[in-house]
């Protein structure tokens, strides 16, 4: 199974700000009107359309109204469209970042003289959820990081199976 292609605020008629509360009401609107029970009557191909809006709208609602799979999807749709305008050197390879053993971070400097930092933990919480994910769904992992002090933001990606900063970051 590839990326979802719909954004899935969108099959909801939502937008990403949203609350739960907001995200059940569209979700309980949309799956009573198209839910199957009620196609009785209609024409096959109206049910066909139907069904197809129903399947769509269960499967947004599953991956948003779980806030753990949510703030994943939000992570990809952001970095998706980071990656869709964004010039190629703003991706970078974690093994390009410097590591700083004392604070447990990677770090980049940024142009202005800032700094993107990825902590460990960041990289290991997301390597975690991409080893839960069936080997053929899986990408390649990455974040996005934001420098600290002006509004520039980096790819940080990194090999999905190469697991070298668990062993000894260079
Ligand atoms: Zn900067």
């Amino acid at each position: 199974m590839c990326e979802p292609a719909e954004d899935l605020y969108a099959v909801l008629g939502a937008s990403p700000s949203d609350s739960l509360q907001q995200l059940r009401h569209r979700y309980q609107q949309l799956a009573r009107q198209n839910h199957p029970d009620r196609l009785v009557g209609q024409s096959p191909s109206e049910a066909a359309a139907a069904l197809q809006t129903f399947l769509q709208v269960d499967a947004a609602w599953r991956i948003l109204s779980d806030g753990a799979s949510r703030r994943r999807y939000d992570l990809q749709r952001r970095a998706q469209e980071l990656k869709q305008d964004w010039p190629e050197d703003s991706t970078l390879r974690l093994e390009d970042l410097t590591w700083d053993p004392g604070e447990c971070l990677y770090t980049h400097c940024c142009r202005c003289g800032g700094v993107f930092r990825v902590s460990q933990e960041e990289v290991e919480e997301e390597v975690e959820e991409e080893e839960q994910q069936l080997p053929e769904e899986r990408q390649r992992g990455g974040v996005v990081v934001c420098c600290d002090s002006c509004s520039l933001s980096v790819y940080v990606t990194w090999l999905s199976h190469s697991r070298h900063f668990r062993d000894s970051p260079a």
